[in-house]
């Protein structure tokens, strides 16, 4: 099914798509981990669920072992994650051929980071950003269903927001279906962000990320990957005082499902959850709110 369809059904009940993000294991224990929290949340039945798309050869295969498996074992949308840094426009043309002969016919274009030594001078000009990709996918599977990503705070690679706009309008005029942002922890970023876009003209469907800080060096880690996200002190203050990291994931699913609760009330038209692979925060949030 084409992605926008999901959309279209989720408007027409008034209902945002929830859908959840999962990562590639990279050893047989996390693959365990991993397929025993796929089977606690099919049953929540998410309007799809994505699988994210590594820098290395090996994590790569990984992805598409993990996406084809899922979508041939389940009957849930899967929609592969595909980056184009480091890699040639046959190399990703041949992975789109396999998955739409497989069925798999909606892809989150990215562009992906580039080793740190790599200046991005390095990359064929007409090939260097994820416009090019979704354009690429577009000439390859007309009928595909394109997301893109979007960044309520800014992209860390740019400082100029006017310009990013700009680029930003580029890449979904070049036949973006929806977008998903980044995490964000402060729904008033999101809800700026979607003013700026409904300024520009950008009428697609935007999916909120929302994810459940669980330990305070995943909040780190966090802090590091995201760039520019504001961590709101009504959050941090409560985990820096937090005893352990048990704690630390309660406030996190609690802050998590008020920022649910609110974005559900705004009429959102997507809410994408950040699983990190676990099932507990994603399960405690729908039971919470009823979800589904
Ligand atoms: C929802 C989501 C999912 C993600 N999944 C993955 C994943 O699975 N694997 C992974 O490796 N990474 C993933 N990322 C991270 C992403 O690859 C990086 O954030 C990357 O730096 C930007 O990717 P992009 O697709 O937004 O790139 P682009 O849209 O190409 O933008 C990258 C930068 O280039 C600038 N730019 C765009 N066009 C131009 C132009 N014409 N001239 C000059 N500058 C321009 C933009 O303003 C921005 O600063 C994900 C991010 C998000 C938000």
């Amino acid at each position: 099914m084409h992605i926008s369809r999901i959309f279209q059904e989720a408007r027409k009940k008034g209902a945002p798509t929830l859908s959840l993000e999962f990562f590639p294991p990279k050893s047989p224990e996390a693959s365990a981990r991993l397929y025993a929290s796929i089977e606690e949340l099919v049953p929540l039945s998410p309007s799809f669920v994505s699988v994210t798309y590594g820098a290395g050869g090996s994590t790569r295969e990984l992805t598409h072992d993990l996406v084809l498996r899922l979508h041939r074992e389940t009957n849930i949308m899967i929609i592969p994650h595909l980056t184009m840094v480091n890699s040639t426009e046959e190399e990703i043309l041949n992975i789109v051929r396999t998955y739409a002969k497989e069925g798999v016919k909606n892809i989150m274009a990215l562009r992906g980071d580039p080793p740190k030594d790599q200046p991005f001078q390095e990359y064929p000009e007409n090939f260097r950003f994820a416009k090019d990709l979704v354009k690429l996918i577009r000439t390859e599977c007309g009928e595909a269903g394109v997301g893109v990503a979007g960044f309520p705070e800014g992209h860390p690679g740019i400082q100029n927001r006017l310009k990013e706009m700009e680029y930003f309008k580029e890449k979904t005029e070049a036949g973006a279906d929806y977008i998903v942002t980044q995490l964000f922890f402060d729904n008033v970023m999101f809800y700026r962000y979607l003013d700026m876009l409904s300024f520009y003209k950008i009428n697609i469907p935007v999916v909120a990320g929302i994810m459940p800080i669980s330990s305070k060096a995943g909040l780190e880690r966090m802090a590091e990957l995201s760039g520019n996200t504001f961590f709101p002190p009504g959050l941090l203050g409560p985990i820096w005082d937090a005893k352990d990291d048990s704690e630390v994931q309660k406030i996190g699913i609690e802050w998590a499902k008020k920022q649910v609760d609110d974005l559900i009330k705004q009429k959102v038209a997507g809410i994408h959850f950040y699983t990190l692979n676990q099932s507990k925060p994603t399960m405690e949030i729908y039971r919470d709110l009823n979800l589904r």
